[in-house]
C-alpha cells in the first residue's frame, strides 16, 4: 500500500538543516518521543530531535517544536534525555524458525571446548530414553580449545545409547556417533554421494563420523523433526524475543518450509511476534505455492511472502563454497556445487515465470558467476521490471562480477558479523581475497544496494557486533581481514536499516525514520558516530518499538 507522500515544510531546526515531515491522513499522535538524537537514515531530514506516532506509524518527525506543540491532554510522552536512537534493523538472511525451534528442543553446542559438548550430551542423555536421537546445533569446530574436529569416538564416550547428530554452526556439516551411523546404514566402505563427502581417517581409512554437505541427507531423514504446532509457535515466540532485544525489527527468514509460515502466523495471532517477517520458501515447495496464487509480496507488514529460495554451493564458515582459486593450503580444494546449472537454471526460471523473487545461496566466486549467468539469462528471456534478484551471501567477489551485479539491479546479502565472529577462519580464505570479501565498500562504490544479514544460527544477529565487523573490519582478537572493505557507521547504519527495506520491496513502508513509515526504532545506550569504532558492540540497545509499540524495553 503507498503511503501518504505530502510532507509539509515546519521550520529548520538550529544547526540542522531538517524540515519536519508531517504525513497528512492522521492528525492525532498516540505517543510522542522528544529530546533525541534521532538518525533517521532519511536523506532529506537526516537529524531529528522529537518523533510522534498514531496507528504504529510516524505521525510527524522534526524538532521538538515542530512535534510537542502536537500533543493534546492525556498523550504519552517520553524525554529520551539525549539517547541517539535509530531506525530498526533489519536483517536481511537469517534463519530464524529455525533457530527457535532448535534453541527451546536442541543441545547448543555453541562451547568452547570438546569436553564441554561431551557433559552437555552427557546431561541431556541421562534425560532421553535409550535409543532417542539426541540433537546438537551451533557447533562450530574453530571455537573448540582442542583444536581439532568432532569425531564418533568423541559422541561415543559421551553416550552409546543413544544416536547422536550435532550439526556445525554453518548448517552444511555434522558430526554423529557409532549408532547413529548404523542406524543410517552406512558402513565402512560406503561410497561419497554426488556433491557430500563421510570424511574419513587419513591413517587407516576408517569413517571418523564427519559428514559434509549431501553425506548428511542420509541422517535428516531420521531425525525427529516432528515438533508439534505449539512448539514451532513457541520457537518462533523465543527467537523473536530474542532478536527484537538487540535491536532487530525486521527480518528475512530465508529458508522457509510451509510449516514455519504457519509457526508465523500462529505466533503473530497469539500476538507472540515481537519482529516484522519476510519469509522465503525452499523451492521445493515452489509449485505447491504457486498453485495456490501464493507469491513475493503476499500478506501486510508483519508478515510477508518472500522470495523462493535456491541454493547453488557450500558455505563459507565451513569453507566448502565454490571458488575459482582453492583454499590455502589445500591446494585441489576449490569447494563444492550442490546443484548443476542446468538445475538452477530451470528452478529459477519456473519461479521467475510465476511472478517470484529469486534469492540464491551462493558464497563462491564460482558460484555467483553461474548464478548471475542464470539471472541474466532470465532477463533476456523473460525480461521483468525490478525483479531485484538475490545473491544470498554473495561472499566472493571481484570487479568483474560487481559490474554485472550493478548491471542487473541484484542485491547481495553478505554476512554482517562474520569478520568479527569468525576471524580464526579467514586465514583459509588469504588476505588478498579477504579483500574481496563481505564486500560492503565495493558494493556501496557501484551504487549496489547491499544489506546487513547475520544468517543467524551461522552467524550472530546482534546488529552492533554487524556494525563493529562492517566498520573495523577486526575479529574479536583485534586481526584485521580485508581493510579495503571497511564503511563508515553511516554507511553501516544505512545498510542495516532501508537497505534491508528495499530487499524486499518495502522501502516506502519502513527502514528510516520518515513520517508516514511504520514505527520502528531502537533507542541506544550511546551515540555510534561518537564512539570508538572498536567499542560499538558494546553499545548497548536500551529499547525497541515495532509499529509504535516497545517490544523491549518501555
Ligand atoms: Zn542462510
Amino acid at each position: 500500500m503507498p503511503m501518504p507522500s505530502h510532507y509539509s515544510r515546519r521550520g529548520f531546526l538550529a544547526g540542522m538543516s531538517a524540515l519536519a515531515l508531517q504525513a497528512t491522513e492522521r492528525t492525532e499522535p498516540e505517543l510522542i518521543l522528544h529530546n533525541g538524537n534521532i538518525l533517521t537514515v532519511d536523506d532529506s531530514q537526516p537529524r531529528a530531535q522529537a518523533v510522534a506516532v498514531a496507528g504504529g506509524r510516524f505521525l510527524v518527525v522534526g524538532s521538538n517544536d515542530d512535534v510537542q506543540h502536537l500533543a493534546k491532554a492525556g498523550v504519552r510522552q517520553i524525554d529520551l534525555g539525549g539517547k541517539t536512537v535509530v531506525p530498526g534493523f533489519i536483517d536481511a538472511h537469517s534463519h530464524p524458525c529455525y533457530a527457535g525451534i532448535r534453541h527451546l528442543r536442541w543441545v547448543d553446542c555453541d562451547l568452547r571446548s570438546i569436553a564441554d559438548i561431551q557433559n552437555a550430551i552427557r546431561a541431556r542423555a541421562a534425560k532421553t530414553p535409550a535409543g532417542e536421537w539426541i540433537i546438537g546445533f551451533k557447533y562450530d569446530d574453530t571455537k573448540t580449545k582442542e583444536g581439532r574436529k568432532l569425531t564418533r569416538d568423541d559422541l561415543d564416550a559421551a553416550t552409546s545409547q543413544h544416536p547422536v547428530f550435532i550439526e556445525h554452526r554453518g548448517g552444511h556439516t555434522a558430526y554423529v556417533n557409532s549408532l547413529a551411523l548404523r542406524r543410517a546404514e552406512i558402513a565402512e566402505d560406503v561410497a561419497d554421494p554426488p556433491g557430500g563427502k563421510f570424511d574419513r581417517d587419513p591413517a587407516n581409512g576408517r569413517l571418523t563420523g564427519g559428514l559434509r554437505e549431501n553425506a548428511v541427507g542420509p541422517f535428516r531423514k531420521l531425525l525427529p523433526v516432528n515438533f508439534s504446532r505449539e512448539e514451532m509457535r513457541e520457537g518462533v515466540k523465543l527467537i523473536s524475543q530474542m532478536m527484537v532485544r538487540t535491536g532487530v525489527t525486521s527480518v528475512g527468514d530465508c529458508e522457509a518450509t510451509p510449516e514455519d509460515l504457519l509457526a508465523y502466523q500462529d505466533a503473530r495471532e497469539a500476538g507472540e511476534l515481537s519482529i516484522r517477517v519476510y519469509c522465503f520458501l525452499q523451492y521445493q515447495f515452489l509449485d505447491r505455492m504457486t498453485a495456490a496464487g501464493i507469491r513475493t509480496g503476499l500478506g501486510d507488514e508483519w508478515l510477508r511472502v518472500g522470495a523462493i529460495k535456491l541454493v547453488c554451493d557450500g558455505s563459507i564458515s565451513e569453507r566448502t563454497a565454490r571458488l575459482t582459486q582453492p583454499y590455502v593450503g589445500r591446494p585441489n580444494d576449490y569447494g563444492i556445487l550442490v546443484h548443476t546449472e542446468e538445475e538452477l537454471y530451470e528452478n529459477a526460471r519456473r519461479a521467475h515465470s510465476a511472478g517470484w523473487q529469486i534469492g540464491t545461496h551462493a558464497n563462491g566466486d564460482a558460484a555467483i558467476d553461474i548464478m548471475l549467468r542464470i539471472y541474466e539469462r532470465l532477463q533476456r528471456e523473460m525480461p521483468r521490471r525490478d525483479p531485484r534478484y538475490r545473491l544470498e551471501h554473495c561472499t566472493v567477489v571481484n570487479p568483474s562480477l560487481i559490474q554485472r551485479i550493478r548491471a542487473l539491479g541484484a542485491i547481495p546479502t553478505p554476512f554482517s558479523t562474520y569478520v568479527y565472529y569468525h576471524g580464526e577462519k579467514m586465514r583459509e580464505y588469504g588476505p588478498e581475497r579477504l579483500n574481496w570479501m563481505f564486500a560492503v565498500r565495493s558494493f556501496l562504490d557501484a551504487g549496489i544496494r547491499v544489506t546487513q544479514a547475520s544468517d543467524y544460527p551461522p552467524g550472530p544477529f546482534e546488529p552492533m557486533m554487524a556494525l563493529r565487523s562492517e566498520v573495523t573490519r577486526t575479529d574479536s582478537h583485534g586481526n584485521v581481514w580485508g581493510p579495503k572493505q571497511r564503511v563508515t557507521v553511516e554507511e553501516a547504519l544505512r545498510v542495516g536499516t532501508i537497505n534491508g527495506a528495499y530487499a524486499s520491496f518495502e522501502e516506502t513502508q519502513k527502514g528510516s525514520i520518515t513520517a508516514g513509515k511504520l514505527a520502528d526504532l531502537v533507542v541506544l545506550g550511546r551515540d555510534p558516530l561518537r564512539v570508538d569504532p572498536m567499542e560499538l558492540i558494546d553499545i548497548p540497545v536500551e529499547r525497541t518499538m515495532v509499529g509504535g509499540r516497545w517490544m523491549f524495553g518501555s
